[in-house]
């Protein structure tokens, strides 16, 4: 079957993030989380800065097939500079997106919008969402330091 005008663009941004990803490498200080998918064998260290609730800055590195590279690319462009809020609900539109759901939000996700076209591979659900979860990971160990911090009279 040939490919449509739209699904080759669609695979031209995802290839251009998996080669040439966005905030990849390591930072210095922040929260890190490692995280891999074994159904296909990705995995990912995120490394996240926060600023008060504010996400300022994000790193990742890892190995894995092209959709979950090009996810962890598309993901930093989208949470960078956000609050967490934000940035929860954006992982909560694209875990729906992959799954099929349509949400006016979706722009928001910017790049990450063109793996909407995920929801035709259910095997490759878990490639596309693994960065999001690894930042969902992160935000939470967060917000548990938080709490101890709390607990420890701080
Ligand atoms: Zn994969």
């Amino acid at each position: 079957m040939a490919l449509s005008k739209l699904d080759n663009l669609y695979r031209q941004v995802i290839l251009d993030h998996s080669h040439h990803p966005h905030h990849h490498g390591q930072l210095l200080e922040g929260e890190t989380v490692d995280m891999n998918n074994p159904t296909c064998g990705d995995v990912i260290r995120l490394t996240l800065q926060l600023e008060g609730d504010q996400i300022r800055d994000i790193a990742f590195t890892g190995s894995g097939c092209s959709i979950s590279v090009a996810s962890a690319s598309m993901m930093t462009d989208a949470v960078i500079g956000k609050s967490i809020e934000t940035a929860l609900e954006l992982a909560t539109i694209f875990s729906e997106m992959v799954q099929g759901k349509v949400d006016e939000r979706q722009d928001e996700l910017g790049d990450g919008a063109f793996l909407s076209g995920v929801a035709k591979f259910p095997q490759r659900i878990k490639c596309s969402t693994l960065a999001w979860h690894a930042l969902e990971k992160a935000l939470d160990n967060r917000s548990g330091h938080a709490e101890l911090a709390n607990l420890s009279g701080h």
